[in-house]
């Protein structure tokens, strides 16, 4: 059974209870950018309800431009205010050297990626440079950001400063 299957099973259940109804804007105004990591349930981790924020995931939880993009939107379309970074504890992406990545990818396929890994070296050391970055940007109208980072281990969320 391919999972989309499964999924689609497990939706039928869901659609009974779903509450629907709920406004586009998030009830908390606020965005949060987070790994794509599957051991981080995001809204339980971070005790958010559905309609509560944006959750914006990517591979290590990286400003790239298509993050950007979804904050600007995120900010000026639907009102949020804070961002709140999410690295996490144990990351594929710490460590992960760039060029090793787009080897690998280019092997599979010939064709080798024109986009940056993003890959880093310490992980509390990219969620500063991610908060500083977003602090700076142009296109966002609020500074306040804060970067975590969860431990996927104890299931603890720590702020970096
Ligand atoms: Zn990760």
């Amino acid at each position: 059974m391919a999972e989309v299957d499964r999924m689609l099973a497990a939706n039928a259940r869901w659609a009974q209870q779903s509450p629907g109804g709920q406004p586009a804007r998030p009830a908390r105004a606020v965005a949060v950018v987070a790994c794509m990591d599957a051991r981080m349930d995001v809204y339980r981790i971070l005790g958010l309800e559905p309609g509560d924020a944006h959750v914006i995931r990517n591979a290590g939880g990286v400003v790239t431009a298509d993050t950007l993009r979804s904050l600007a939107i995120s900010q000026h379309v639907l009102g949020t205010r804070e961002v709140v970074l999410v690295h996490h504890t144990r990351c594929g992406m710490e460590g992960a050297e760039d060029a090793a990545v787009l080897d690998v990818v280019e092997r599979a396929t010939g064709v080798r990626p024109d986009w940056p890994v993003q890959g880093f070296a310490d992980v509390e050391e990219d969620v500063r440079e991610s908060v500083r970055t977003l602090r700076a940007c142009p296109y966002l109208v609020s500074s306040d950001v804060r970067g975590t980072v969860y431990d996927v281990d104890t299931g603890v969320l720590r702020e970096v400063r």
